[in-house]
């Protein structure tokens, strides 16, 4: 296969058409999960991508170490539930395992903190350098309702592991939502401090499987940030660089609290990340409804220069930015648990 015009050499820097350089790929592993949240997916009926369709640890390997090539410096272990990949410790070890010329590439993992406790110690040993968990409610009854399972605690004893570990920063994710977990937020941030933790909250995207997202419903970044005052002194972190979060330190530090303000105040400008898809689709935003299958090449006889055209095409292919707020807005086919958080 020729490369088209406008693409870069093998290896090259992954730098789309204005000049954004990615170094940050986020890798899902299934679409299955053990919790139902609702801003995410279905309670029941959902499709499930068929087994034969999920990456093999070689597929994920291969497409890693072309991607690192590439100038890709940290993978993201997401889902669905990364945990629930029987093989995880040794996704994490493969990958951990990668260098570049300019050394080591850094493996995260967002998870619902459950079967971290079994999992954790293997994890660290394999190499995973970073944890982000998610956590909506310290109540058990909303958890279970906004969960559809009744699982706090576990992942209560996921965060108390991941707590127990030396990694850090150690990040709890938490989507606020209006009527459901808008009277917690406090709470929620002096739970993380209390376990050396960061706490950050989502604003909540058009991404549920449902369709049911409504942008009046959203608990904002300014709404978030006024029940935080009311509590503590929050000071901006400056040097915020590509990070979706904005940062506060509270009451003069050390202790910060984030908040990820896809909607009202969108980061694309610096976005330096790229999606693989459980079933080896590459994807440019969360939102993009245009997908690069990488199946054909990989299980087709492409070579890695094949794979590495297919990261650079997808990079080019990105747009300035999502416009979650304009009207012509239109939310991709697949929910988060699908796409990869
Ligand atoms: N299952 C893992 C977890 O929940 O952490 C990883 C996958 S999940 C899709 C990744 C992140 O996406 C979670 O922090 C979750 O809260 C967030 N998320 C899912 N749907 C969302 C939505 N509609 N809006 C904002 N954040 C969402
Ligand atoms: Fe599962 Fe994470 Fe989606 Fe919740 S947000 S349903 S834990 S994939």
């Amino acid at each position: 296969m020729r490369r088209a015009a406008g693409d870069a050499s093998a290896g090259a820097p992954l730098a789309d058409t204005f000049g954004r350089v990615h170094r940050d790929l986020r890798v899902s592993l299934t679409d299955r999960c053990s919790l139902r949240c609702t801003y995410c997916m279905p309670e029941q009926g959902n499709e499930w991508l068929a087994r034969e369709s999920i990456l093999s640890l070689d597929e994920i390997e291969r497409v890693a170490r072309v991607a690192a090539t590439a100038g890709i410096t940290t993978f993201r272990l997401t889902g669905g539930e990364p945990l629930l990949r029987r093989d995880i410790v040794e996704v994490v070890r493969r990958l951990a395992a990668i260098r570049t010329p300019h050394g080591p590439v850094e493996i995260a993992m967002t998870t619902n903190g459950i079967r971290l406790p079994e999992v954790l110690p293997d994890l660290v040993d394999a190499g995973l350098g970073r944890l982000n968990i998610s956590i909506d409610t310290l109540d058990r009854e909303r958890f279970a309702a906004l969960t559809r399972r009744d699982r706090l605690d576990d992942v209560l004893e996921g965060i108390a592991a991941a707590a127990a570990s030396g990694l850090r920063p150690l990040k709890l994710n938490a989507v606020a939502m209006r009527g459901v977990n808008d009277d917690e937020l406090v709470d929620l941030v002096a739970f993380a401090i209390e376990h050396g933790a960061q706490m950050r909250f989502i604003e909540q995207m058009p991404l549920d499987a449902g369709h049911t997202w409504d942008r009046t419903q959203m608990v904002t970044r300014d709404e978030i940030l006024a029940a935080l005052a009311a509590r503590w002194e929050l000071a901006p972190v400056p040097g915020r660089g590509g990070a979706p979060a904005e940062r506060w330190m509270i009451d003069g530090g050390p202790e910060t609290v984030g908040v990820i303000a896809s909607v009202t105040a969108p980061f694309c400008g610096d976005c330096d990340r790229l999606r693989l898809t459980a079933d080896g689709q590459l994807r440019n935003c969360l939102f993009s409804t245009t997908e690069y299958d990488l199946v054909p090449v990989l299980r087709g006889g492409g070579t890695d220069d094949d794979v590495d055209r297919m990261l650079h095409a997808c990079v080019h292919g990105k747009l300035a930015g999502h416009a979650i707020d304009d009207p012509s807005f239109l939310q991709p086919a697949r929910g988060m648990n699908a796409i990869g958080g």
